[in-house]
């Protein structure tokens, strides 16, 4: 697959709809299990599960995410409960393409590997290797690549 990264223009907090992103990294903030709240930098790149912190964050350590604009949680909530483990950002906006209305969901354990990109809540793309246990129904890469190149058009 030589197809260009996906990479994050603008995401936004559910509940404050301010942009999380600042250039090549996502702001948040990781409650740790100690109840200690750090600074965390995410990558913009789709698939990049690379996490900065001046903080050790350990190995399927259980952290809950927050904006660190209104400081709520960016977990998902479904069916009116918590996901514990899935987080999104909403009105996401992909370099180059020129819609910005994506959901972004993604895990929140560290070491989990998985997001998967949401028009209309249909999913248009995925990456991570934990994606199946994550988000259940698997498409295949090259069905999901061209779900998302029909909707770039
Ligand atoms: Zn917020």
């Amino acid at each position: 697959m030589n197809k260009t990264n996906i990479v994050l223009e603008k995401g936004r907090c559910p509940h404050c709809r301010l942009n999380l992103c600042d250039g090549e990294i996502i702001n948040i903030w990781a409650k740790l299990l100690d109840g200690v709240t750090v600074p965390v930098q995410l990558s913009t790149t789709v698939g990049d599960y690379t996490v900065k912190s001046e903080s050790p964050i350990h190995d399927q350590e259980k952290l809950t995410i927050l904006c660190p604009y209104c400081g709520c949680s960016l977990h998902k909530e479904e069916e009116g409960v918590i996901n514990q483990n899935k987080c999104e950002l909403v009105d996401v906006k992909i370099v180059g393409d020129s819609y910005g209305k994506y959901t972004l969901e993604f895990l929140s354990d560290m070491g989990q590997q998985g997001t998967i990109l949401k028009k209309n809540g249909i999913e248009v793309y995925h990456k991570g290797k934990d994606y199946e246990r994550a988000f259940g129904e698997v498409h295949a890469n090259n069905e999901t690549d061209k779900m998302y190149t029909d909707i770039r058009g």
